[in-house]
Protein backbone atom coordinates (compact mmCIF):
# COMPACT_ATOMS: atom_id res chain seq x y z
CA UNK A 1 0.00 0.00 0.00
CA UNK A 2 1.52 3.51 -1.05
CA UNK A 3 1.49 6.30 1.92
CA UNK A 4 -0.87 7.83 0.01
CA UNK A 5 -3.67 5.27 0.93
CA UNK A 6 -2.71 4.59 4.25
CA UNK A 7 -3.17 8.40 4.77
CA UNK A 8 -6.59 8.13 2.96
CA UNK A 9 -7.30 4.88 5.16
CA UNK A 10 -7.54 7.26 8.11
CA UNK A 11 -8.47 10.85 7.04
CA UNK A 12 -9.50 10.87 3.29
CA UNK A 13 -9.79 14.86 3.55
CA UNK A 14 -5.83 15.12 4.04
CA UNK A 15 -4.88 12.72 1.83
CA UNK A 16 -7.25 13.83 -1.00
CA UNK A 17 -5.26 17.38 -0.51
CA UNK A 18 -1.66 15.94 -0.43
CA UNK A 19 -3.10 14.00 -4.07
CA UNK A 20 -3.95 17.18 -5.30
CA UNK A 21 -0.79 19.20 -4.57
CA UNK A 22 1.05 16.35 -5.72
CA UNK A 23 -1.06 17.08 -9.62
CA UNK A 24 -0.34 20.13 -9.12
CA UNK A 25 3.00 20.04 -8.61
CA UNK A 26 3.50 17.39 -11.89
CA UNK A 27 1.25 19.55 -13.73
CA UNK A 28 2.68 23.27 -13.49
CA UNK A 29 6.03 24.75 -14.39
CA UNK A 30 7.57 25.81 -10.81
CA UNK A 31 9.82 28.78 -11.42
CA UNK A 32 8.90 29.95 -7.64
CA UNK A 33 13.12 30.92 -7.42
CA UNK A 34 12.42 29.73 -3.31
CA UNK A 35 11.07 26.48 -4.00
CA UNK A 36 12.52 22.53 -4.98
CA UNK A 37 11.74 19.60 -5.24
CA UNK A 38 13.40 17.58 -2.02
CA UNK A 39 14.73 13.53 -3.36
CA UNK A 40 13.30 10.39 -2.28
CA UNK A 41 15.54 9.95 0.47
CA UNK A 42 15.08 13.56 2.00
CA UNK A 43 10.79 12.64 1.88
CA UNK A 44 11.43 9.59 3.11
CA UNK A 45 13.44 10.81 6.48
CA UNK A 46 11.43 13.89 6.79
CA UNK A 47 8.01 10.98 7.12
CA UNK A 48 10.03 8.98 9.66
CA UNK A 49 9.45 8.03 13.24
CA UNK A 50 11.98 10.35 14.37
CA UNK A 51 8.95 12.64 14.56
CA UNK A 52 8.21 10.98 17.93
CA UNK A 53 11.02 11.87 19.52
CA UNK A 54 11.57 14.90 22.38
CA UNK A 55 15.11 15.80 22.00
CA UNK A 56 15.33 19.41 23.76
CA UNK A 57 19.19 20.13 23.55
CA UNK A 58 22.38 19.02 21.77
CA UNK A 59 23.97 15.66 21.20
CA UNK A 60 25.24 13.81 24.37
CA UNK A 61 23.37 16.59 26.65
CA UNK A 62 19.95 16.00 26.59
CA UNK A 63 16.89 17.18 28.93
CA UNK A 64 15.43 13.66 27.53
CA UNK A 65 16.31 10.02 27.91
CA UNK A 66 16.46 7.81 24.88
CA UNK A 67 18.50 10.32 22.33
CA UNK A 68 21.10 7.96 21.72
CA UNK A 69 20.22 7.36 17.78
CA UNK A 70 18.58 10.84 17.41
CA UNK A 71 21.84 11.93 18.54
CA UNK A 72 23.53 10.03 15.70
CA UNK A 73 21.17 11.43 12.83
CA UNK A 74 21.94 15.45 14.89
CA UNK A 75 25.32 14.82 14.84
CA UNK A 76 25.81 13.53 11.36
CA UNK A 77 23.93 16.95 10.09
CA UNK A 78 26.63 18.85 12.01
CA UNK A 79 29.38 17.24 10.82
CA UNK A 80 28.34 17.49 6.98
CA UNK A 81 27.19 21.04 7.46
CA UNK A 82 30.25 22.09 9.05
CA UNK A 83 32.63 20.11 5.75
CA UNK A 84 30.78 20.97 2.98
CA UNK A 85 30.77 25.25 4.38
CA UNK A 86 34.40 24.95 5.89
CA UNK A 87 32.19 26.23 9.04
CA UNK A 88 33.63 25.98 12.69
CA UNK A 89 30.09 25.17 14.02
CA UNK A 90 26.79 24.45 12.72
CA UNK A 91 23.18 24.70 14.41
CA UNK A 92 20.79 22.48 12.58
CA UNK A 93 17.67 22.91 15.07
CA UNK A 94 16.19 26.42 13.75
CA UNK A 95 12.53 25.47 12.36
CA UNK A 96 12.86 27.74 9.86
CA UNK A 97 14.78 30.22 7.90
CA UNK A 98 12.91 33.39 9.92
CA UNK A 99 14.01 31.17 13.14
CA UNK A 100 17.34 30.95 12.38
CA UNK A 101 17.59 34.48 11.45
CA UNK A 102 15.96 35.65 15.07
CA UNK A 103 18.41 33.16 16.83
CA UNK A 104 21.24 35.04 15.74
CA UNK A 105 19.86 38.30 16.64
CA UNK A 106 18.66 36.89 20.20
CA UNK A 107 22.49 35.55 20.48
CA UNK A 108 24.13 39.27 19.64
CA UNK A 109 21.53 42.19 19.99
CA UNK A 110 19.56 44.26 22.82
CA UNK A 111 15.94 45.20 22.34
CA UNK A 112 16.06 48.82 20.94
CA UNK A 113 19.94 48.11 19.24
CA UNK A 114 20.51 49.23 15.58
CA UNK A 115 20.38 46.95 12.87
CA UNK A 116 21.55 47.43 9.15
CA UNK A 117 19.58 44.84 6.26
CA UNK A 118 18.43 45.40 2.43
CA UNK A 119 15.55 47.04 1.82
CA UNK A 120 12.44 44.32 1.04
CA UNK A 121 11.20 46.36 -1.66
CA UNK A 122 15.02 46.13 -3.04
CA UNK A 123 14.86 42.68 -2.30
CA UNK A 124 15.63 42.12 1.42
CA UNK A 125 13.69 39.61 3.66
CA UNK A 126 10.91 40.35 6.07
CA UNK A 127 13.20 39.20 8.73
CA UNK A 128 15.73 41.67 8.22
CA UNK A 129 14.18 44.55 9.91
CA UNK A 130 11.03 44.68 8.41
CA UNK A 131 8.18 46.75 10.39
CA UNK A 132 5.62 44.07 10.32
CA UNK A 133 8.16 41.19 11.94
CA UNK A 134 9.39 41.14 15.09
CA UNK A 135 13.36 42.18 13.60
CA UNK A 136 11.66 45.57 12.96
CA UNK A 137 9.57 45.55 16.47
CA UNK A 138 12.70 44.83 18.79
CA UNK A 139 15.39 46.24 16.78
CA UNK A 140 16.13 49.60 15.34
CA UNK A 141 16.57 48.81 11.52
CA UNK A 142 18.03 51.14 8.85
CA UNK A 143 18.20 49.75 5.28
CA UNK A 144 20.49 49.73 2.18
CA UNK A 145 19.20 49.43 -1.57
CA UNK A 146 20.09 48.83 -4.78
CA UNK A 147 21.93 51.69 -7.06
CA UNK A 148 19.39 53.04 -9.06
CA UNK A 149 21.48 53.42 -12.08
CA UNK A 150 23.18 49.89 -12.45
CA UNK A 151 20.32 48.18 -9.92
CA UNK A 152 23.10 46.74 -8.10
CA UNK A 153 24.15 46.87 -4.33
CA UNK A 154 26.65 50.20 -4.27
CA UNK A 155 28.79 49.29 -1.43
CA UNK A 156 30.36 52.74 -1.17
CA UNK A 157 26.80 54.18 -0.53
CA UNK A 158 26.28 51.30 1.97
CA UNK A 159 29.17 52.43 3.97
CA UNK A 160 28.00 55.63 3.96
CA UNK A 161 24.60 54.86 5.59
CA UNK A 162 26.28 52.54 8.49
CA UNK A 163 28.65 55.32 9.12
CA UNK A 164 25.65 57.20 9.75
CA UNK A 165 23.45 54.86 11.93
CA UNK A 166 26.44 53.01 13.51
CA UNK A 167 24.50 49.65 13.59
CA UNK A 168 25.60 46.70 16.03
CA UNK A 169 24.71 44.00 13.08
CA UNK A 170 24.77 44.55 9.47
CA UNK A 171 22.48 41.91 7.54
CA UNK A 172 23.66 40.83 3.78
CA UNK A 173 21.84 38.57 1.95
CA UNK A 174 18.68 39.24 -0.06
CA UNK A 175 15.70 37.21 -1.19
CA UNK A 176 15.11 38.79 -4.79
CA UNK A 177 18.88 40.15 -5.88
CA UNK A 178 20.09 38.46 -9.26
CA UNK A 179 23.38 39.35 -8.85
CA UNK A 180 26.68 37.80 -6.59
CA UNK A 181 27.65 39.47 -3.14
CA UNK A 182 31.03 40.99 -2.23
CA UNK A 183 31.12 39.78 1.34
CA UNK A 184 34.76 41.00 1.58
CA UNK A 185 33.18 44.56 0.58
CA UNK A 186 30.25 44.07 3.96
CA UNK A 187 33.34 43.02 5.83
CA UNK A 188 35.28 45.98 5.52
CA UNK A 189 32.53 48.30 6.19
CA UNK A 190 31.22 46.07 9.53
CA UNK A 191 35.24 46.13 10.59
CA UNK A 192 34.92 50.24 9.94
CA UNK A 193 32.00 50.43 11.98
CA UNK A 194 32.70 48.22 14.61
CA UNK A 195 29.90 45.70 13.65
CA UNK A 196 29.25 42.06 13.89
CA UNK A 197 27.88 40.96 10.24
CA UNK A 198 25.75 37.83 9.58
CA UNK A 199 24.78 36.88 6.35
CA UNK A 200 21.57 35.14 4.93
CA UNK A 201 22.09 32.72 2.77
CA UNK A 202 18.88 31.15 2.45
CA UNK A 203 18.38 31.67 -1.26
CA UNK A 204 21.79 30.58 -2.78
CA UNK A 205 23.09 28.19 -0.34
CA UNK A 206 23.15 25.50 -2.82
CA UNK A 207 25.42 27.99 -5.40
CA UNK A 208 27.80 28.48 -2.14
CA UNK A 209 28.28 24.91 -1.88
CA UNK A 210 28.87 24.64 -5.12
CA UNK A 211 31.74 27.41 -5.14
CA UNK A 212 29.86 29.17 -8.13
CA UNK A 213 28.52 32.00 -5.41
CA UNK A 214 30.86 34.14 -3.46
CA UNK A 215 31.50 32.54 -0.33
CA UNK A 216 29.97 34.30 2.87
CA UNK A 217 31.60 32.03 5.63
CA UNK A 218 35.44 33.65 5.62
CA UNK A 219 33.95 36.96 5.74
CA UNK A 220 30.70 37.05 8.61
CA UNK A 221 30.47 35.92 11.94
CA UNK A 222 27.48 34.53 11.15
CA UNK A 223 25.52 32.63 8.79
CA UNK A 224 22.05 31.48 8.01
CA UNK A 225 20.29 29.63 5.62
CA UNK A 226 17.21 27.48 4.99
CA UNK A 227 17.52 24.00 4.00
CA UNK A 228 14.71 23.94 1.50
CA UNK A 229 15.46 26.38 -1.52
CA UNK A 230 18.58 26.26 -3.51
CA UNK A 231 20.03 23.59 -1.15
CA UNK A 232 16.98 21.12 -1.93
CA UNK A 233 16.69 19.56 1.46
CA UNK A 234 13.51 19.60 3.76
CA UNK A 235 11.83 22.63 5.14
CA UNK A 236 14.29 24.05 7.97
CA UNK A 237 16.56 26.43 8.53
CA UNK A 238 20.17 26.32 9.67
CA UNK A 239 23.34 28.75 11.04
CA UNK A 240 27.04 28.49 10.91
CA UNK A 241 29.13 30.49 13.11
CA UNK A 242 32.70 31.29 14.67
CA UNK A 243 33.89 28.61 17.13
CA UNK A 244 33.61 31.98 19.90
CA UNK A 245 30.09 32.38 19.25
CA UNK A 246 29.08 28.56 19.64
CA UNK A 247 28.16 28.24 22.93
CA UNK A 248 25.90 31.25 23.21
CA UNK A 249 24.61 30.83 19.58
CA UNK A 250 23.26 26.90 20.39
CA UNK A 251 21.69 28.38 23.84
CA UNK A 252 19.51 31.67 21.52
CA UNK A 253 18.21 28.55 19.73
CA UNK A 254 17.56 26.33 22.37
CA UNK A 255 16.20 27.16 25.44
CA UNK A 256 16.66 30.70 23.58
CA UNK A 257 13.89 30.66 20.74
CA UNK A 258 12.94 27.40 20.81
CA UNK A 259 12.05 23.86 22.36
CA UNK A 260 12.22 20.37 21.23
CA UNK A 261 14.16 20.44 17.96
CA UNK A 262 12.21 18.43 15.03
CA UNK A 263 14.20 15.24 14.91
CA UNK A 264 12.75 13.90 11.45
CA UNK A 265 13.36 16.74 9.71
CA UNK A 266 17.25 17.20 11.40
CA UNK A 267 17.53 13.62 9.86
CA UNK A 268 16.31 14.90 6.59
CA UNK A 269 18.83 17.79 6.85
CA UNK A 270 21.51 15.25 7.28
CA UNK A 271 20.43 13.29 4.19
CA UNK A 272 20.32 16.71 2.09
CA UNK A 273 23.87 17.76 3.14
CA UNK A 274 24.97 14.08 2.42
CA UNK A 275 23.51 15.12 -1.55
CA UNK A 276 24.77 18.50 -1.56
CA UNK A 277 28.50 17.01 -0.96
CA UNK A 278 28.27 14.67 -4.33
CA UNK A 279 29.73 16.50 -7.61
CA UNK A 280 26.25 15.60 -9.06
CA UNK A 281 24.93 18.14 -7.04
CA UNK A 282 27.88 21.18 -8.00
CA UNK A 283 26.92 20.20 -11.70
CA UNK A 284 22.86 20.41 -10.42
CA UNK A 285 23.58 23.86 -9.30
CA UNK A 286 25.87 25.46 -12.19
CA UNK A 287 22.75 23.86 -14.73
CA UNK A 288 20.76 26.24 -12.31
CA UNK A 289 22.43 29.23 -13.08
CA UNK A 290 22.79 28.21 -16.79
CA UNK A 291 19.13 27.72 -17.11
CA UNK A 292 18.62 31.38 -15.39
CA UNK A 293 21.43 33.13 -17.31
CA UNK A 294 19.32 31.11 -20.95
CA UNK A 295 16.07 31.86 -19.56
CA UNK A 296 16.97 35.35 -19.17
CA UNK A 297 18.50 35.98 -22.61
CA UNK A 298 15.73 34.68 -23.97
CA UNK A 299 13.33 36.84 -22.31
CA UNK A 300 15.07 40.00 -23.05
CA UNK A 301 15.31 39.00 -27.01
CA UNK A 302 11.59 38.49 -26.97
CA UNK A 303 11.43 42.44 -25.48
CA UNK A 304 10.97 42.08 -22.37
CA UNK A 305 13.27 43.86 -19.22
CA UNK A 306 15.07 42.24 -16.90
CA UNK A 307 16.24 43.93 -13.70
CA UNK A 308 19.95 44.49 -13.49
CA UNK A 309 20.46 43.11 -17.43
CA UNK A 310 20.50 39.92 -16.49
CA UNK A 311 21.21 37.07 -13.37
CA UNK A 312 24.96 35.98 -11.99
CA UNK A 313 22.68 33.50 -10.09
CA UNK A 314 19.10 31.07 -9.70
CA UNK A 315 17.23 33.47 -10.19
CA UNK A 316 15.52 36.56 -12.18
CA UNK A 317 13.34 39.83 -12.06
CA UNK A 318 11.08 40.55 -14.94
CA UNK A 319 10.39 44.38 -14.76
CA UNK A 320 6.65 44.75 -16.94
CA UNK A 321 6.50 48.69 -16.59
CA UNK A 322 7.44 48.76 -20.53
CA UNK A 323 4.38 46.61 -21.30
CA UNK A 324 2.48 48.51 -18.55
CA UNK A 325 1.22 45.67 -16.95
CA UNK A 326 1.45 44.57 -13.28
CA UNK A 327 3.35 42.04 -11.44
CA UNK A 328 -0.53 40.98 -9.87
CA UNK A 329 -1.75 40.35 -12.96
CA UNK A 330 0.78 38.83 -15.01
CA UNK A 331 1.31 36.03 -12.13
CA UNK A 332 -3.13 35.48 -12.33
CA UNK A 333 -2.50 35.31 -16.25
CA UNK A 334 0.80 32.91 -15.96
CA UNK A 335 -1.03 30.75 -13.70
CA UNK A 336 -3.94 30.41 -15.57
CA UNK A 337 -1.25 28.20 -18.18
CA UNK A 338 0.21 26.30 -15.37
CA UNK A 339 3.12 28.34 -15.25
CA UNK A 340 3.70 29.57 -11.18
CA UNK A 341 5.83 32.75 -10.57
CA UNK A 342 5.42 35.21 -8.20
CA UNK A 343 4.93 38.70 -8.47
CA UNK A 344 7.72 40.86 -7.04
CA UNK A 345 8.88 44.39 -6.26
CA UNK A 346 11.21 45.63 -8.86
CA UNK A 347 13.99 48.17 -7.40
CA UNK A 348 12.25 51.54 -6.97
CA UNK A 349 8.74 50.15 -7.65
CA UNK A 350 5.70 52.81 -7.08
CA UNK A 351 3.91 50.13 -6.71
CA UNK A 352 2.73 47.86 -3.23
CA UNK A 353 3.84 44.92 -3.02
CA UNK A 354 0.63 43.67 -3.12
CA UNK A 355 0.43 44.70 -6.92
CA UNK A 356 4.07 44.64 -7.85
CA UNK A 357 5.47 46.01 -11.27
CA UNK A 358 7.53 42.84 -11.69
CA UNK A 359 7.67 38.97 -11.50
CA UNK A 360 10.51 36.57 -10.02
CA UNK A 361 11.42 33.92 -11.32
CA UNK A 362 14.21 30.79 -10.27
CA UNK A 363 15.21 27.85 -12.04
CA UNK A 364 16.20 25.45 -9.08
CA UNK A 365 12.91 23.31 -9.41
CA UNK A 366 12.40 23.14 -12.95
CA UNK A 367 16.51 22.14 -12.97
CA UNK A 368 15.45 19.57 -10.69
CA UNK A 369 13.38 18.34 -13.15
CA UNK A 370 15.52 17.83 -15.85
CA UNK A 371 15.20 20.80 -17.74
CA UNK A 372 18.10 22.54 -19.45
CA UNK A 373 18.88 25.60 -22.05
CA UNK A 374 16.31 24.20 -24.55
CA UNK A 375 13.81 24.39 -22.51
CA UNK A 376 14.53 27.42 -20.97
CA UNK A 377 13.75 29.25 -24.51
CA UNK A 378 10.75 27.50 -24.91
CA UNK A 379 9.43 28.49 -21.39
CA UNK A 380 10.79 32.25 -21.83
CA UNK A 381 8.74 32.03 -24.97
CA UNK A 382 5.50 31.16 -23.85
CA UNK A 383 5.78 33.38 -20.76
CA UNK A 384 6.38 35.91 -23.50
CA UNK A 385 3.30 34.83 -25.50
CA UNK A 386 1.15 35.26 -22.29
CA UNK A 387 2.36 38.60 -21.74
CA UNK A 388 1.76 39.69 -25.28
CA UNK A 389 -1.53 38.35 -25.42
CA UNK A 390 -3.25 38.79 -22.03
CA UNK A 391 -6.99 37.70 -22.56
CA UNK A 392 -7.04 36.03 -25.62
CA UNK A 393 -8.51 32.88 -24.14
CA UNK A 394 -7.24 31.33 -27.99
CA UNK A 395 -3.56 31.97 -27.22
CA UNK A 396 -3.30 31.06 -23.80
CA UNK A 397 -4.92 26.72 -24.71
CA UNK A 398 -2.73 27.13 -27.30
CA UNK A 399 0.18 27.69 -24.27
CA UNK A 400 -1.38 25.42 -21.91
CA UNK A 401 -1.23 22.49 -24.78
CA UNK A 402 2.63 23.66 -24.46
CA UNK A 403 3.33 23.77 -21.25
CA UNK A 404 1.66 20.06 -20.98
CA UNK A 405 3.70 18.95 -23.75
CA UNK A 406 6.94 20.51 -22.08
CA UNK A 407 6.20 18.80 -18.65
CA UNK A 408 5.35 15.48 -20.19
CA UNK A 409 8.83 14.35 -21.46
CA UNK A 410 9.68 15.57 -17.47
CA UNK A 411 8.00 13.22 -14.69
CA UNK A 412 7.81 14.44 -11.23
CA UNK A 413 7.84 11.75 -7.98
CA UNK A 414 7.00 8.44 -10.49
CA UNK A 415 6.90 6.78 -7.23
CA UNK A 416 4.33 8.40 -5.70
C1 LIG B 1 13.27 32.39 2.55
C2 LIG B 1 14.10 33.33 3.33
C3 LIG B 1 14.09 33.33 4.73
C4 LIG B 1 13.04 32.64 5.58
O1 LIG B 1 12.86 31.36 5.45
P1 LIG B 1 11.59 30.61 6.09
O2 LIG B 1 12.07 29.22 6.10
O3 LIG B 1 10.46 30.88 5.16
O4 LIG B 1 11.36 31.17 7.44
C5 LIG B 1 14.99 34.13 5.40
N1 LIG B 1 15.83 34.92 4.73
C6 LIG B 1 15.85 34.99 3.39
C7 LIG B 1 16.82 35.89 2.72
C8 LIG B 1 14.96 34.21 2.64
O5 LIG B 1 14.96 34.30 1.32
Amino acid sequence: MGELDEIAQVDPEAAEAIRAELARERRKIELIASENFASRAVLAAAGSILTNKYAEGYPGRRWYGGCEYVDVAETLAIERAKRLFGAEHANVQPHAGAQANMAVYFCVLQPGDVILGMDKAAGGHLTHGTHANISGALYRAYFYEVNRETERLDYGEIGEIARKCRPRLIIAGASAYPRDIDFSAFREIADEVGAILMVDMAHFAGLVAAKIHCDPVPHAEFVTTTTHKTLRGPRGGMILCRSEYAQELDHAVFPGTQGGPLMHIIAAKAVALKEAAQPEFAAYQRQVVSNARALAGALMERGMRIVSGGTDTHLLLVDLRPQGLTGREVEEALDAVQITVNKNNVPFDDKPPAVTSGIRLGTPAVTTRGMREPEMVEIADLIATVIGNLGSEDVLRRVRGRVDELLAGFPLYPHL
